[in-house]
């Protein structure tokens, strides 16, 4: 299978390019030319299988430059399970993205499931895909016969840096290189980054925000001279964000997974509709479950749960997608984005792969900042895509209302897609078995957990440490604390160099030598 741009440009690339490549050379997203299928057949097969083998089988199908005995091993690697006396840092449950059965009476939680892929070694769903795209990166090196080492650089707001910084790290020929915000991620994401391992990893703080750290990113990527510079010393840039179809690829796994556990537990027949309900922000989660359902899976409606900065739910209501807006800041900080980047891989199926409607609406949204689709496209979106969102306070409201009933500690992200499910089966009255993604552990967001579940509590240690509420907050939920969280307190800080904006490419090169 080959992959091409949805902008139009005119040479395809093996899976291995298109993944060391991370963009295409004018600027679009690597699509595949074809969706592969899953006969009824070939799920009934995998229904007893294991995770890794569910990976094997989805993989395969789309990384066809890649041996079954190459992608199994990546797999292997990716998800085994946590080892703390052999000092492995992997999976802390039996499978890596178990389903959860929701314990309720109410009427409109019927046949609900969570979703749980907060198991990984950094607690939030990235690492699904950061565990194995090292691996994919990796075989790809030697499958294209690249020389150069890579550097991947990274702008994160929290949960990508440290996912990518523990996927990658000690991986041989590659670099990483993570650049935060300094005052913009928050205590626990800046000690989950500043405590990171490895002999091939450095963690940069820069003086500014997010979009600072960003475009100094954009800029080293977009410089011709200081890439030639990096080539001079045997080095290539490559990118970890979600617009990589390696990261994008590993993520179609958990939608078959969680379907073929529905079905392995007896809770539907094979070939029955399920619907799912996604805490959305870049777009990547929502998309792989896209591809699930071309593929064949029986996925009724993609519900895409955003917050305050509804500019997707926006678009799926209107067709027009509008970033001249004010943004927010937000309790799910993962999903406070406003331009969904994997959004132009929707636009690209929607129009049946018209790449120069893609590449005009993507100059718009640059020069204009926004865009709008034709009615007929805006319909067929709509066929399938269910968009709600929250507010903060609505989300403290569900997190409270959910634990109250049933026990289950929503984070922030996954209480936005809770809420959306309800608001869901409320407008429709379709209750089809429901799956809601779970993206972080509540003890990622400790202290907004902490304060929709104990207010009192809460506002007592707000001023004290992280570690403080997280500790409350094991006292209210009693659910074992990811043993990457728990140990932060006792590591090391490793990291603690700072830059101006301006500085970034010296601080690269300084990295390099
Ligand atoms: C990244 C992230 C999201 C959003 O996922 P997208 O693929 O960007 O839509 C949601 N929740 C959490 C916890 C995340 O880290």
């Amino acid at each position: 299978m080959q992959y091409l741009s949805t902008r139009g440009y005119k040479d395809k690339f093996s899976a291995a390019a298109a993944i060391e490549k991370g963009i295409a050379q004018d600027g679009g997203l690597f699509v595949p030319e074809y969706i592969p299928t899953f006969a009824k057949e070939e799920l009934q097969g995998l229904i007893l299988s294991s995770y890794e083998d569910r990976a094997v089988a989805v993989l395969k199908k789309y990384l066809t430059d890649y041996t079954e005995e190459e992608l199994r091993e990546a797999a292997k690697e990716a998800y085994k399970k946590n080892d703390l006396n052999n000092n492995v840092v992997g999976f802390s449950s039996e499978e890596p993205a178990p389903l959860v059965k929701l314990k309720s009476d109410k009427a409109v939680l019927k046949d609900l499931h969570i979703l749980e892929l907060f198991h990984g070694p950094t607690s939030a769903f990235k690492d699904m895909a950061l565990q194995i795209l090292p691996h994919l990166l990796t075989k790809a090196l030697e499958k294209t016969g690249e020389k150069s080492d890579v550097v991947i650089l990274v702008a994160t707001s929290g949960d990508t840096g440290k996912a990518a910084l523990e996927g990658f790290r000690d991986v041989e020929r590659i670099k990483i290189i993570v650049f935060y915000p300094e005052e913009g991620v928050s205590d626990i994401q800046k000690l989950q980054m500043l405590t990171q391992e490895g002999n091939n990893v450095e963690v940069i703080a820069v003086r500014g925000n997010f979009d600072d750290a960003q475009n100094g990113v954009k800029e080293i990527f977009t410089s011709e001279d200081f890439n030639q510079e990096l080539l001079t010393k045997g080095y290539k840039l490559s990118s970890a964000n979600s617009i990589n179809w390696g990261r994008l690829v590993p993520q179609i796994v958990y939608y078959f997974s969680a379907y073929l556990d529905l079905v392995k537990n007896k809770e539907i027949e094979l070939g029955e509709k399920v619907n799912f309900s996604v805490p959305t922000g870049n777009f990547g989660n929502i998309l792989a479950l896209y591809y699930a359902k071309l593929m064949g899976l029986p996925v009724g409606k993609l519900i895409c749960a955003s917050n305050k900065n509804n500019i997707l739910t926006d678009f799926l209501k209107t067709g027009v997608y509008d970033r001249n807006r004010h943004f927010y800041k937000t309790y799910s900080p993962s999903m406070d984005i406003l331009i969904s980047s994997n959004l132009e891989r929707l636009l690209y199926q929607i129009t049946k792969e018209d790449t120069s409607k893609v590449a005009e609406l993507m100059e718009s949204l640059k020069t204009e900042g926004k865009y709008a689709v034709e009615p007929e496209y805006l319909k067929k979106i709509q066929e399938d895509f269910f968009p709600s969102w929250a507010d903060d306070e609505k989300t403290l409201e569900v997190i409270e209302e959910e634990f109250a009933d049933s026990g289950y500690p929503l984070d922030p992200h996954t209480a936005v897609a809770f809420n959306a499910a309800k608001e869901y089966r409320k407008a429709t009255a379709d209750f089809a078995p429901l799956v809601v993604v779970s993206t972080a552990s509540p003890y990622k967001f400790s202290d907004t957990v902490l304060n929709a579940l104990d207010k009192n509590k809460y506002e007592e240690l707000k001023t004290t440490s992280e570690f403080a509420i997280l500790k409350a907050l094991f006292a209210k939920i009693k659910m074992p604390v990811p043993f990457g969280l728990a140990n932060l307190e006792n590591q090391n800080i490793l990291h603690k160099k700072v830059c101006n904006k301006e500085e970034m490419k010296e601080f690269v090169l300084q990295s390099l030598v």
